[in-house]
């Protein structure tokens, strides 16, 4: 029985808010407020149309989640205990400083990133432990697929597997095809920068970092296929090395198409993927922003993509029997049937289920309390149970080494 807000209108807003007007015992009214609303009301409009016996009742609003006032009057006018953060990365701490101003509950899928430095870091969202704490407000950072999770999938391992986990792979594949030639799955921008920057991972207490796309091998995914896989940084890293001291490393390894790859040499080489900006025509205008411009929305690629997903955690360490163990548990999802159910791709469908679990779980106490936290260090018990009822059914794989040393 709660009212939230969710922020944005892209492609995992409209799947947290379809498993919301799914699970309406719990989400009973919930606001789509985002920069363009007529994004909100396309996604409403579709509620109505494919789920006509929710009773969750929605409604949409326009904000610009970049001004905290505007932020505050949105949240105290409508009044919901939490606000589910889905707009982009840059939007966090202003939307962070709006809900401890209004005293509502916090949750979001990515780690804070400032516009102008690509960056990101879970410094800047847990500098706001105390403030939430002193509140009695819980924030909830990163609760979508990876980040969120693949935190709760190493949680899972050390609770129920692992007494020490030394070895961490978080593997994500994505074996669909959207036939276009060069799309992001997900915001442009974010996924761009993501790719681009240096890979980093974590070695003997320290992070050891590589070129762009530097390492790489052939990682057999479970259900869906080998592939290409190259280690990338991943923000969740940093987070999970911090809760779990014994890791010994802990990398994070992503599927890339050579196509694709081919795609981003050329836009990275001609200074497509800049964030400078550049003088045009008299204005300012980063050469990334207008990529995102001209690209397909990431929600667009939903009709026509076949293939599946597989996203996994890799374990390998000391087992609760004390002998040396390896354990894999993952999730595999098929692009057509997120289609089918919420008009979604599956890498936004994989995002947007967990946000709404996240949210679940918090509002229903499983998860609640004060503070600024990371999926990991919360119970995956309920988690991994509503995962299995929500459409992201988990498998596990013993004693099978996917990822080489
Ligand atoms: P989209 O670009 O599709 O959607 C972002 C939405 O946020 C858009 O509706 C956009 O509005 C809105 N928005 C942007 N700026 C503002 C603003 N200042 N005020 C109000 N609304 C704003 O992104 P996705 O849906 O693909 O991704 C959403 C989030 O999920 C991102 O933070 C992304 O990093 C994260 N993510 C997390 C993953 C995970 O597994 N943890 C995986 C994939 C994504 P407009 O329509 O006007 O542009």
């Amino acid at each position: 029985m709660s009212k939230v807000i969710i922020i944005g209108a892209g492609g995992v807003a409209n799947v947290v808010a379809k498993k919301c007007a799914q699970n309406d015992s719990v989400f009973t009214e919930v606001l789509i407020a985002t920069r363009t609303v007529a994004k909100a009301d396309k996604i409403v409009a579709e509620i109505k149309e494919h789920m006509p016996d929710s009773r969750a009742v929605f409604t949409t609003a326009t904000v610009d989640a970049d001004n905290v006032p505007e932020l505050v009057k949105l949240i105290n006018d409508f009044g919901p205990k939490m606000v589910i953060n889905v707009a982009l990365p840059y939007q966090d701490l202003t939307i962070m400083d709006a809900c401890l101003e209004t005293g509502v509950h916090y949750l979001d899928t990515a780690n804070y990133e400032p516009k102008d430095v690509a960056k990101f870091e879970y410094s800047w969202q847990w500098a706001y432990q105390d403030r939430f704490k002193e509140k009695g407000l819980m924030a909830l950072l990163g609760c979508g697929f990876d980040p969120g999770a693949t935190q709760a999938f190493t949680a899972h391992h050390a609770k129920h597997h692992f007494q020490e986990i030394h070895y961490l792979d978080i593997v994500d594949c994505n074996n669909g095809n959207h036939g276009k030639a060069f799309a992001t799955n997900f915001n442009p921008e974010i996924n761009i920068r993501e790719i681009t920057a240096n890979g980093r991972y974590w070695e003997n207490g320290e992070w050891v970092e590589t070129q762009p796309l530097e390492i790489s091998q052939d990682i057999y995914y479970p259900k869906v296929a080998t592939r290409k896989s190259f280690v990338l940084y991943h923000e969740e890293l940093e987070s999970l090395v911090k809760h779990f001291p014994t890791i010994k490393r802990a990398r994070f390894w992503m599927t890339f198409g050579e196509a694709y790859i081919k795609h981003l040499n050329v836009l990275e080489g001609i200074g497509m993927t800049s964030i400078e900006p550049i003088d045009f025509r008299g204005m300012k205008v980063a050469p990334i922003e207008f990529l995102k411009a001209v690209l397909p929305a990431p929600e667009s690629l939903a009709a026509g993509y076949s293939g599946q997903t597989c996203i996994g955690v890799q374990a390998k360490g000391i087992g609760k029997d004390g002998q040396p163990k390896v354990h894999f548990v993952y999730n595999v999802k098929d692009h057509a049937d997120c289609y089918r159910e919420v008009q979604a791709q599956g890498v936004s469908y994989t995002t947007g289920v967990p946000a709404m679990i996240g949210a679940m779980l918090m509002l229903n106490g499983d998860w609640m309390q004060p503070g600024v936290w990371n999926v990991e260090q919360l119970d995956p018990d309920p988690f991994f149970d509503a995962m299995n009822k929500w459409g992201l059914p988990i498998s596990e794989l013993a004693d099978i080494e996917l990822v080489k040393d």
